[in-house]
């Protein structure tokens, strides 16, 4: 006897398992039960009958039973019930799963965080307030309560303080439904637009005034964007601290008209003892970051050049004409193993051979099957990476001929050949390019050129 919690579980494609439960089971008098499909041979019941179509029926089911879910969840949302973990602020009621009340100790951070704003300070300031005050941070205080000792111990963001200043939960309203599945089979979400937002009001005790809220939202919309736009650098973004992974940040010309880069990091938290300057002159970092850009890319050109006159005597395209005939060779043979199984499987529907030949003989043709598919596969994904190499070779050209022509290079250019510059404190700089033949030459190009290396201070390569 074989039980099977539901048909899908006997197997994935209907033919095989068709096979066993009107030919194999019944010769070998095995009993069939899908215990979720109702279905047993022993009995013979129309159910036995509909087999093929529960599988279609099974994946129905599974649609409508997600639809019941999320119509549940829409409900609960719409009565203002609370579906997620509990904000910083609250907790959730023991009594009541869906409710929240208030946590003393965090809700006092979230009350001195209004009023420091309401009061005229900004969300910086504030934030080094609680770093410096040892205010464990939102996540740090979530670990403690859950009883994890925490091993960091974080500094408050200016997104942290920004985020609790806008969160409308403080003022004992709940909204949910900001975003939704995109179907029941699918993990991904999508964000819906404000207007469809379910908001339910005085679901819990308030934190903040609805009007300190207000005044909040006043002052941060009266201070978002108000920075002045700083100038476009040609390296801007692109640039990282080697030794931190965060931005380096470029700064305005100072009174003698000077640039400089330094570690965005150490900037917003030097005062914390995080990471270290990373100094340097951002002028003369672009004048001969540029110049190496460009002897990269006329070495590249001209090591090409020559290559490609070494290769004219074997043909590229006969390489790839080889490998499709063998493919097409393979998948011949692969359909003339197919086409046995199928006279097989007509002589054993006509009873020229016994169940255990076909069943022998069947599987050393799917043996042989998957061998061939295999095969195919490995040369098919060579062919693939053969012409994406010529395809991204191809692109690498007409940029590079492009950025030759150009008087002054755009960003737009430079961000397409080099993913980021990471930048040392001792102003060693690495340089990580989009393509990887630029990379390689870059590398070359080091070892042969001492002498270059050492006027450009700034200079030096690292693979990925
Ligand atoms: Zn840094």
């Amino acid at each position: 006897m074989v039980v099977t919690k539901d048909l899908s579980r006997l197997g994935r494609n209907y033919v095989q398992s068709g096979l066993y439960i009107e030919t194999y089971f019944p010769e070998h008098e095995v009993r069939f039960v899908a215990i979720l499909d109702n279905i047993d041979t022993a009995y013979d019941t129309s159910n036995n009958d509909i087999a093929p179509f529960k599988s279609i029926l099974n994946e129905m089911y599974a649609k409508d039973t997600s639809k019941k879910i999320n119509s549940v969840l829409g409900t609960k949302r719409k009565l203002g019930e609370y579906l997620g973990t509990a904000p910083y602020g609250y907790k959730k009621d023991p009594k009541n799963k869906y409710h929240l009340i208030i946590d003393e100790e965090a809700a006092n951070v979230v009350k001195l965080i209004y009023e420091k704003y309401l009061a005229g300070f900004g969300t910086m300031q504030i934030a080094d307030y609680l770093s410096k005050q040892k205010i464990p941070i939102p996540s740090d205080y979530n670990k403690k309560t859950r009883g994890i000792k925490s091993l960091t111990y974080g500094l408050w963001q200016q997104s942290t303080v920004r985020f609790i200043l806008s969160n409308e939960i403080y003022t004992g309203a709940i909204i949910q439904g900001k975003r939704k599945k995109v179907s029941f089979k699918s993990k991904k979400f999508i964000n819906l637009p404000e207007e469809d937002w379910i908001k339910v009001e005085n679901m819990h005790q308030a934190i903040i005034s609805k009007e300190d809220f207000e005044r909040a939202q006043k002052v941060i919309r009266a201070t978002k964007g108000s920075r002045v736009v700083k100038n476009d650098y040609l390296f801007k973004g692109l640039l990282r601290c080697y030794d931190c992974k965060g931005y380096i940040g470029i700064r305005s010309p100072d009174k003698n008209g000077n640039i400089y880069g330094r570690c965005q990091r150490y900037g917003r938290f030097g005062k914390f003892q995080v990471c270290s300057p990373h100094n340097f002159n951002y002028q003369v970092f672009e004048e001969q970051m540029l110049g190496i850009l460009i002897e990269v890319c006329k070495k590249y050109t001209n090591t090409k050049k020559l290559e490609e006159i070494a290769k004219q005597s074997k043909s590229k395209q006969s390489e790839e004409l080889i490998i499709r005939k063998q493919i097409d060779s393979f998948k011949g043979t692969i359909e003339k193993e197919i086409g046995k199984l199928e006279v097989m499987y007509d002589d054993r529907l006509a009873g020229i051979i016994t169940l255990d030949e076909y069943m022998k003989n069947a599987s050393r043709i799917k043996e042989i099957v998957k061998k061939y598919e295999q095969d195919i596969e490995k040369l098919e994904q060579e062919l693939s990476e053969k012409s994406n190499k010529t395809k991204n070779e191809n692109k690498l050209d007409n940029l590079i001929e492009e950025f030759l022509q150009m008087k002054k290079p755009t960003k737009e250019i430079i961000r397409e050949f080099i993913e980021k510059i990471e930048i040392h404190s001792n102003k060693q700089v690495d340089i990580y390019f989009n393509f990887k033949p630029l990379q390689e030459v870059n590398e070359n190009f080091i070892c042969a050129k001492k002498e270059y290396e050492r006027k450009a201070v700034y200079y030096s390569s690292r693979t990925k």
